[in-house]
Order: structure tokens, then C-alpha cells, then sequence
């Protein structure tokens, strides 16, 4: 390498060097060991991040045992099966509950039967709802909540989701019921409606125990295994973190999952938002590994990861404890808070006040190691101010090449999602990519300071001193945005300026790039960890979000990041070579060749199957199938079993496009609308008009009224707020006692209204059933049986 530096570059005087084979070692020293450590780090988080072992059903009556707890899960996922607001599986599901919790002692339990109003997200619910709740009094009337839902959505048995989260709930409550009376008060919210727009937690805030909740513990899953995230503490809650991290044996948290949720990047909400609306702080567990089988028939006991619940009931049960023994604070804790575990054993958590002080000293600690390395003549200022452009440009090319060449499968091979069922596909392609960008600026910045006669190691430690100051800039700007994840920056920069200011004081060239590389390391152990959540919380829920767009650009920018990130300092040193030119060559052929499997790669798999969405609509006279896709390439390919003729869909309300093909209609009945009465009022030119709308068998009503004739309406919540672009108020009317459900809605003019009803019922129809047989095995279908009608008012 050094001759063919020498021949390029004449200029460079430290780099003649004899030819000799050992050259080329030198060459490839740097990356070695690069990607030596990167190993290492990637294998100790793998390692620290592994499920406890489930404990068996002889385990002390005042622990947690994994075994005693899915006997739970297990006979509400397989004995009973899918759990919909106001079928018999339901009631089945509360009464067998309640009498397990009765079971144990000093419970005191009850079944909650609630109705309300609930607006989730642009569709208002009226809701009836049966809770199962408990309590387990302590010397205090003041109370920890736990809150789980036995609900599910109408496609699964929902055995992670969350049939688990009421596993553990009842175990954990078996264990403090076996123990010494507590300080405080213990709540139980067997919540009965969650996935139908958070309704069990909202009805259980009527009750009149919920007065008594000062803080709430909520367990959810997005995901079948690894262990519980805690995801979100909300603000005011440096309290319950700190019993969080003084209690859990085996912490796991993110603050990234809390910064998610602030800037709205995280669509669904959970029951903790609810509590929190009430002025209740709290915190959200949930499992979020393998993703794929949540919210689809796939979400079965035998799936769930062994040890994930063991992981989910022991943190619950420190974290209650905790809360339990001593008396809650007064007022609330001191703002948001930033947290993160390191390596599954230590959960750090400070305040925002912290997190400005921690940032100053690593500023200090920066400006220290620039004078330091300026005085031992190991860079020179001008040289390092250069050094802060390139390493920004460096890093914003490292992001940009991945994300452009992530437009391609789609646009120029159409074959998008490639990565599906394969993430380290993507971590592979979109990584090497990111490397080969991140080398481009630096392969010129290398020449022109070897051609300028900057030594090796000077170009060494000018290439370190400008990607710390590009993290310092990093961490001052993420601290602006009020961002906790800074604190990812936070380590690099304290790591990148210790790292710096001990190879001052060492003498050999060697001593002084081993520190260079020892304090890569923290920085790059927590970015590997937020890297590995992130991607594995979000490539499956590439699968159920209906957008209309190919994420693959998306998941490039995600695998890119970690890999861009730890290039800032993790490229210089090999800024001893003079030459990037094979080094940069080599990446490139390697990103080709992943990409191009990528682009053969077929997306799913059937563990990892694309999820397809079949409705079997009857609509006066018609019935008919419709095939949608619940992600972005086209469901055409699953269809070719189906006894056609398939036709393209047109628009339906809340249909987003697909196929239909005409099927034999079933004995369903249409949803039935009576209007018992009807008034004007000559002064305002308005219309009050009294429906009563007939469910009959159906668990859910959907009433769609246009939005520039509804004025208002007699439900005691106002309408809600609606976008731009949306034409109809939505009210959802789950579950009403008696199938019927009465309403007035105030209309403006005297034009006939037509109104959408759709009725959701939870039988499959024969050719339903039929359908979803003849699909291929890479794939699952969510299955809807509705009947639609219109009526004009
Ligand atoms: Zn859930």
C-alpha cells in the first residue's frame, strides 16, 4: 500500500515505504481490527440481551414463575381462544378470571361492566365494556395499578397480545397476595377492551378504586418474544424510574421509545395513555421481538419466546414491589427523565438538568483533549478544523448512499421489501453501504493531506479530533431538541476525548492507537444495542402499516445509522493510509453483491408471512370478497389460488384498495336503522333527527355520517377533531347491551343525508374459510365478515 501511495501521491514523504508484505497487513490492520471489535461488541450485547430462564411451577409462592403463569395464557389463547368485546369467548374469558384471582387470598375482586364515550384517534367510541378488577388493600389506600387486556383483536387468540400481560398480572398478584401486607395498595385492571380503541382502561377509570391509583404499570406486546421493553415512563416520572432501576434484575429500556412517542413517530397508543390523560404517571412494558406475529392468527402460545414472560412478570413484580413498600412521593418528580440500560444489568437514569451537566463536562472534556493533543503536537488546529468538515461530510454521505440506493428495488426492480423476513439483509446491503459513502470524502481528504506532506498518525489524530468535535456539535444540538437519546452522543464524545487525552500521554504509536480503539467502544456497545431494538421493532411492522409507499429507504436509513455512526470515529484510524482506493473498492463489491441478493431475496417466509387482509362483505344484494394487503407489495402474487374472477377494487369506504371477486352471499343479517323521530327547526334550519341502530348478532357498528351535513349529535362528547382531507365523522358502537343503540344526530339542510352502517360480526363465513385455505403458505390472513348498508336521512 505504502508504494502505491508513493506512486499516487509523490508528495508524501512518510509514506515511502519499502515494498514488503507486511505492507499490505498494515493496510488491513485498521479494519481488522475495526471489525474485530465490531464483532466482539455485537456478540457481548447479543449474550447480555438473552431471556432469563423460566422459572418452574415450584417455584416459592411469593415469586414469579413462568410456568404457574402460562397455564393462564394458555387457556386464554387455545382454551378460549379469540377474546371480541361482547361474544360468549368474552364473557368466558372475565368470568374465568375472576374466579382464578378469587382464588387467591386477601384479593378482594369484581367484575366492571362500564359504558362510555371514548374519542380514539379520529373515530369516537361508544363503548360497554367488562373489566375484571382486583385489589390487594395495603396499610394505604394509595395504589400502584397494574393494567393488562384480555381483549383481542378479531384476527388471533392474542397469546403475547396480551393474554401474557394477564398472565403475569394474575402471578404477579398471586405472589404479593402470598407475602406480607404491603405499605400500599395494589390495583388490578384486567382490562376487557383495548384493542377497539383503549376502552377497558377508559371504562376502569369510572370505577370508584381509580381514585385511589397513583401509578400505573402497564404490560402490553407489539412482539412475541425477547425481553419487556420498558418503552415509555412519561413526563414526571424520575421516581418510578428510579424504583425501575433499583429493582429489576435484569433492567431493559430506551428513552429512544419515549422521544418516539413525543414526536408522534409511533402511531398506535396504549392504555397508558389513558392514565397518563388523567394526570397518572406510569410505566409501559411491552415485548416488541418477532413482531410478525402480533395482531395475526400466528399469535399462539406455543410461539411466545421461553423465558419472555418469566422476563415480563419478574420485572413487574420488583417494580410493584418497590412501589408497594414505601409511601409515594409527594408532587411529582422533577421532569422528563433520560434512561437507558447497559448490557441488560444496569439501568442509568438521570434528569434533564443531569443530562445539561453531563453534556458541559463532555465539552470540557473535549476542549481539555484538544489542548492536550495540540500541545504534544499530535494535531495542529488548522489541519483539525478541516478535520470537522470532512468528518460531517463523511457521515452525511455514509446516510445518503444507503438511502438512494434504497429507492432502487422498488423503482427501478420492482422487488421492494426484500429485507422482510431477512433483517440482516439489510443490515448487511445498507451497512456496506454506508461504510463505502462514509470513505468517499475521507478517500479525498487523505490524499490531499498526504500530498500536503500531515504524517500518518497526524492524520490519525486530526481524522479523531474532528469527528469528536462533530459529536460534541451532535450532542449539543440533540440536547436542544430536548431529545433523550442523546445520550448516545453523550458516550461517544466522552469515550472519543478520554481516548484522545490518554494517547497524550503514551509514547508508542501503538499504545496510543490501542486507546484510541478501547474508547470506540462504549459508544459503539449502546449504539449497537439502539440499533438492534430499533430495527428489530420496526421491520416487522413494516408487514401491518398501510402505507402506500415502499419502505425499503426507510429500513436503509435505519440499518445505516448504527454503521454511520460508529464510522465518525471508527474510520480514523485508518486514515494512516494515504489511499482508500481498495479498501473503498472492496466495500463497494460487497454492498453490490448483498444488494443484489436483496433484490433476489423473496420477501416472506412462512415463520415471517405477508399479511393480507380478506373482508366478506354483503351490501344489499352483492357479496363479495375483498383482498387488501396490509403492506406495500401488491397482493396480486397471493391470489392465484383464488377462484376468480378477481377484479381490481374500486374505492370503498374504509376499503384501501385490492381485489374483489364475487362469492356465494351468507345468512347474515344487514345492519337495520329505525328513525324514530325526526324534528326541524325553522330558525336555525337544522334537523334533529333519533335513530336506533340494530347490531343484532354483530360485535361492532360502524356509522359513517358526512361531514358537511352533521352539525352535532346527542352523544355527550363533541365531534371530533377531523384532517383536512376527511369527509365523514366516524362513531364506532362496540359491544351495546342488547344489540341496539340509540342516537340523535343534529343535520344541516333539508337534503337527504346518506349515512354508511357496517356491522362486524366474529363468525368466518364458509367462503371465508374457503379463501383463506387456498392461500399459499408464505402467507396470513386477518379475516372481517361485514354486512354494509346506506341510509339516507
Ligand atoms: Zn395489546
Amino acid at each position: 500500500m505504502g508504494t502505491a501511495a508513493a506512486a499516487v501521491a509523490p508528495l508524501a514523504r512518510y509514506d515511502v515505504a519499502p515494498p514488503s508484505p507486511s505492507s499490505w497487513y498494515r493496510a488491513l490492520r485498521p479494519w481488522l481490527l475495526g471489525l474485530g471489535l465490531t464483532l466482539v461488541v455485537v456478540a457481548i450485547q447479543a449474550e447480555a440481551s438473552r431471556t432469563p430462564s423460566p422459572r418452574t411451577a415450584d417455584a416459592p409462592s411469593t415469586e414469579f414463575s413462568e410456568e404457574r403463569a402460562q397455564r393462564v395464557m394458555r387457556h386464554l389463547a387455545d382454551g378460549i381462544g379469540r377474546r371480541i368485546p361482547g361474544t360468549p369467548a368474552h364473557r368466558e374469558a372475565a368470568t374465568y378470571l375472576a374466579s382464578v384471582l378469587r382464588e387467591l387470598p386477601r384479593l378482594e375482586v369484581e367484575i366492571q361492566e362500564a359504558e362510555g364515550h371514548y374519542l380514539d384517534d379520529d373515530t369516537l367510541v361508544a363503548y360497554t365494556v367488562r373489566n375484571v378488577v382486583a385489589r390487594l388493600p395495603g396499610r394505604r389506600p394509595d395504589a400502584v395499578l397494574l393494567s393488562a387486556h384480555y381483549d383481542t383483536s378479531p384476527e388471533g387468540a392474542g397469546a403475547a397480545d396480551d393474554a401474557l400481560g394477564i398472565a403475569a398480572m394474575v402471578e404477579v398478584a398471586r405472589a404479593l397476595a402470598n407475602g406480607p401486607e404491603l405499605e400500599n395498595t395494589v390495583l388490578f385492571n384486567l382490562n376487557g377492551a383495548e384493542e377497539y380503541g383503549l376502552l377497558g382502561a377508559a371504562g376502569f377509570m369510572q370505577h370508584r378504586w381509580a381514585s385511589q391509583v397513583r401509578t400505573f404499570l402497564n404490560l402490553e406486546a407489539t412482539g412475541l418474544g425477547g425481553r419487556a421493553i420498558l418503552f415509555q415512563a412519561g413526563p414526571d416520572a424520575s421516581w418510578l424510574l428510579e424504583a425501575y432501576a433499583r429493582a429489576v434484575p435484569q433492567p431493559f429500556g430506551d428513552v429512544l421509545g419515549q422521544d418516539l412517542f413525543q414526536y408522534r413517530l409511533v402511531p398506535a397508543g396504549t392504555d397508558g395513555h389513558v392514565y397518563r390523560s388523567a394526570g397518572i404517571s406510569g410505566l409501559d412494558l411491552a415485548l416488541f421481538r418477532d413482531g410478525y406475529a402480533v395482531h395475526s392468527p400466528l399469535d399462539r402460545p406455543e410461539r411466545v419466546e421461553p423465558g419472555s414472560l418469566q422476563h415480563m412478570g419478574e420485572s413487574a413484580l420488583a417494580v410493584t414491589r418497590e412501589l408497594a413498600t414505601r409511601p409515594f412521593p409527594d408532587g411529582k418528580g422533577s421532569g422528563p427523565s433520560i434512561y437507558y440500560d447497559v448490557l441488560g444489568r444496569w439501568m442509568l437514569q438521570y434528569g434533564a438538568h443531569a443530562a445539561w451537566a453531563w453534556a458541559a463536562a463532555a465539552a470540557l472534556l473535549v476542549a481539555g483533549a484538544t489542548v492536550l493533543a495540540t500541545r504534544r503536537k499530535l494535531v495542529r488546529l488548522s489541519v483539525a478544523a478541516e478535520g470537522l468538515g470532512f468528518c460531517t461530510l463523511s457521515l452525511a454521505v455514509a446516510l445518503v448512499v444507503p438511502v438512494a440506493f434504497g429507492f432502487l428495488p422498488h423503482y427501478a426492480f420492482e422487488r421492494p421489501h426484500g429485507w422482510y423476513a431477512s433483517p440482516w439483509l439489510a443490515v448487511a446491503t445498507f451497512g456496506t453501504l454506508a461504510v463505502t459513502g462514509a470513505l468517499l470524502p475521507r478517500a479525498l481528504w487523505a490524499q490531499r493531506l498526504a500530498a500536503r506532506g500531515v504524517a500518518p498518525q497526524e492524520r490519525v489524530f486530526t481524522a479523531w479530533l474532528g469527528g469528536l468535535w462533530l459529536w460534541v456539535l451532535t450532542l449539543g444540538a440533540l440536547q436542544l431538541l430536548g431529545l433523550g437519546t442523546a445520550y448516545l452522543a453523550l458516550w461517544w464524545t466522552v469515550g472519543g476525548a478520554l481516548g484522545l487525552i490518554a494517547a497524550t500521554f503514551l509514547a508508542s504509536p501503538r499504545a496510543r492507537m490501542m486507546a484510541l480503539y478501547a474508547s470506540w467502544v462504549p459508544g459503539l456497545l449502546l449504539t449497537v444495542q439502539m440499533g438492534r431494538s430499533l430495527l428489530e421493532l420496526f421491520v416487522p411492522v413494516a408487514g401491518h402499516l398501510r402505507l402506500g409507499v415502499p419502505l425499503d429507504p426507510l429500513v436503509a436509513l435505519l440499518a445505516a445509522l448504527p454503521v454511520a455512526m460508529a464510522s465518525v470515529l471508527g474510520l480514523a484510524p485508518v486514515q494512516e493510509q494515504s489511499r482508500f482506493g481498495p479498501s473503498a473498492a472492496a466495500f463497494a463489491t460487497a454492498s453490490v453483491a448483498f444488494l443484489a441478493a436483496l433484490l433476489l431475496r423473496f420477501p416472506y417466509t412462512h415463520e415471517r408471512p405477508k399479511r393480507l387482509w380478506l373482508e366478506h362483505r354483503l351490501q344489499e344484494g352483492r357479496s363479495e370478497l375483498q383482498y387488501s394487503s396490509w403492506d406495500f407489495p401488491d397482493p396480486r402474487a397471493a391470489l392465484s389460488g383464488q377462484p376468480g374472477p378477481l377484479q381490481t377494487a374500486a374505492r370503498m369506504p374504509g376499503f384501501r384498495g385490492g381485489y374483489t371477486a364475487p362469492v356465494p352471499p351468507a345468512n347474515l343479517p344487514a345492519p337495520q336503522v329505525d328513525v324514530l323521530e325526526s324534528q326541524d327547526d325553522e330558525t336555525t334550519a337544522l334537523r334533529t333527527v333519533r335513530l336506533r341502530l340494530q347490531l343484532g348478532a354483530a360485535y361492532l357498528g360502524r356509522v359513517r355520517i358526512p361531514r358537511a351535513a352533521l352539525v352535532g349529535w346527542s352523544l355527550p362528547a363533541p365531534l371530533p377533531p377531523l384532517a383536512p382531507e376527511d369527509s365523514v365523522y366516524v362513531l364506532d358502537v362496540l359491544a351495546p347491551p342488547g344489540g341496539h343503540y340509540e342516537v340523535s344526530l343534529r343535520l344541516r339542510g333539508q337534503e337527504e343525508v346518506p349515512v354508511d352502517v357496517q356491522a362486524f360480526f366474529a363468525e368466518w363465513t364458509p367462503p371465508l374459510e374457503e379463501a383463506r385455505s387456498r392461500l399459499p403458505a408464505w402467507t396470513t390472513a386477518n379475516l372481517r365478515v361485514s354486512t354494509y348498508a346506506t341510509i339516507r336521512l
